[in-house]
């Protein structure tokens, strides 16, 4: 049996929905599959995540340059990464029920794990499900179509005249932007490698099989980094790699039990050496990052298609060298709902009560404060209380309902501190702070709370 989770992924998305974390995309006219949007609550948390990668892998390491390039890139480009060519994946459908899987996927989950269809061709797969059987898992007929190769790539067009369109696509990953840009960051910041591309930006992929909620989706936002180097230097890189990005999890607060480190099978031709980082998700052990070695692939292949030199010239040996890159990859989506798993709770109180919390890391809570006067007749002075605080943080402001309620209204969406607001707060000036996690209470003095705050709240 795969270990689960304790929280069901149905908690999660009924969570987000009625808290304000994440709506299904085009609501009002049914949704459109597998698009979400998040909303006032889930903006902040996800900003909040990638302000805590792009602080530990830009502002933090030394040698990391931040850019920000075009979602849509000449098509050369994707001539080069193979993707106009090879970005396809085997498809079949089910003839009976009309559902649409992946051929490698259905080998793999028939045979739980224990045959790869990695390097399989579409030829010998067919032969796998036919000589086993294997059924479709939606309705359990054996009615499959021929596979056929998926294109993951979404077209679009441009041009200006009707019938004179060019095709242009929306990219499927974001590290080409950092492959094409190599040379324009390394002269304008005087860059010696090794040295380190990173982005955070949108990617989109015609995802055969897309689901579980935000974990698999057609369209979502990759923090990515492209470290350049020496090809003697680069296993260490790789290494590294691997270290720092399972220690910005565990520094998140995720339990070191749900990682779990899984090298690749099977390489692509130029690749070195791979491995993800897993996470114990509601529906099992599934991918949250990738730490790639690429060898010289990328900027080989750029050289050759653009016909312009990717050679870095080293100042000190006047050695000419295409650089070797280590890649990581995380999706942000993926570490919203890796969070927002991780961070669930439930507890019983004493006296019986429940309270759904959510234990955020204080750096990723959507808001830091919650200023709730006691009563509403003491809103003008937890008004100056909240004008405060929110020049400085996220806050939110609620006087509706009882303490009690409000205080569990805050924990469903896991604001680490909340300020009340009491008559004693006209004299002299105090508010009592409550702390989400242990619920303990502690007066503390208005001039202070700014600095309270801050320094519970730093990643
Ligand atoms: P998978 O095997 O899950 O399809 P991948 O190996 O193709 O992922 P990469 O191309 O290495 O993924 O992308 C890097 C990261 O981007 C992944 O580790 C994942 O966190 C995220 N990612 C990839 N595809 C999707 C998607 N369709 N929806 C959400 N996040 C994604």
């Amino acid at each position: 049996m795969e270990e689960k989770q304790k929280v069901t992924m149905d908690k999660i998305v009924n969570l987000c929905k009625n808290r304000g974390f994440i709506f299904p995309g085009s609501d009002i006219y049914g949704g459109m599959g597998n698009t979400w949007d998040y909303g006032p609550i889930g903006v902040e948390l996800k900003n909040n995540i990638k302000r805590a990668w792009w602080k530990r892998f830009v502002q933090e390491s030394p040698n990391t340059y931040g850019v920000d390039a075009a979602i849509l890139m000449n098509p050369k480009v994707w001539d080069a990464s193979g993707h106009t060519q090879n970005f396809s994946d085997p498809k079949m459908d089910c003839k009976s029920c009309k559902e649409r899987f992946r051929a490698d996927n259905l080998i793999e989950e028939h045979s739980h794990g224990n045959v790869s269809a990695e390097g399989m061709t579409n030829e010998q797969m067919e032969k796998y499900i036919a000589d086993n059987k294997v059924k479709c898992p939606h309705c359990g007929n054996f009615n499959w179509t021929p596979i056929r190769q998926f294109k993951l790539m979404f077209e679009t067009s441009r041009g200006t005249v009707d019938g004179e369109k060019d095709i242009v696509y929306l990219r499927p990953e974001t590290c080409q932007g950092e492959y094409v840009n190599f040379l324009n960051v390394q002269r304008s910041m005087r860059a010696k490698v090794p040295f380190a591309i990173a982005q955070i930006g949108k990617s989109f992929r015609n995802e055969i099989t897309p689901g579980n909620f935000i974990f698999r989706t057609i369209e979502f936002e990759q923090m990515e980094l492209q470290m350049f180097c020496r090809e003697e230097n680069s296993f260490e890189a790789y290494e590294n790699y691997k270290k720092q990005a399972q220690q910005f999890l565990l520094d998140l607060n995720i339990c070191p039990e749900h990682l779990k480190f899984h090298d690749h099978e099977k390489l692509a031709f130029y690749a070195k050496a791979a491995c993800d980082i897993f996470y114990l998700f509601p529906m099992g052990w599934n991918e949250l990052n990738g730490i790639h070695h690429r060898s010289t692939h990328d900027l080989s292949r750029h050289q050759e298609f653009s016909g312009k030199s990717m050679a870095y010239l080293d100042p000190v040996t006047n050695e000419k060298f295409i650089p070797t890159v280590v890649e990581y990859s995380i999706g942000a989506d993926r570490l919203v709902l890796a969070i927002l798993c991780e961070a669930y709770d439930e507890e019983t109180l004493e006296g019986g009560d429940t309270r759904v919390v959510m234990h955020f890391h204080p750096a990723l809570a959507p808001f830091k404060v919650a200023i709730l006067p006691l009563q509403k007749n003491l809103s003008e002075k937890a008004r100056e209380v909240y004008a405060l605080l929110s020049k400085q943080f996220m806050c939110e402001y609620d006087e509706a309902g009882s303490i009690g309620k409000r205080y569990r209204r805050e924990d469903e969406i896991g604001t680490p501190y909340c300020v009340t607001v009491d008559f004693d707060s006209l004299e002299d000036d105090t508010v009592t702070v409550r702390d989400r996690d242990s619920m303990k209470q502690e007066r503390v003095k208005i001039d202070d709370l700014t600095d309270y705050i801050a320094k519970r709240i730093t990643f």
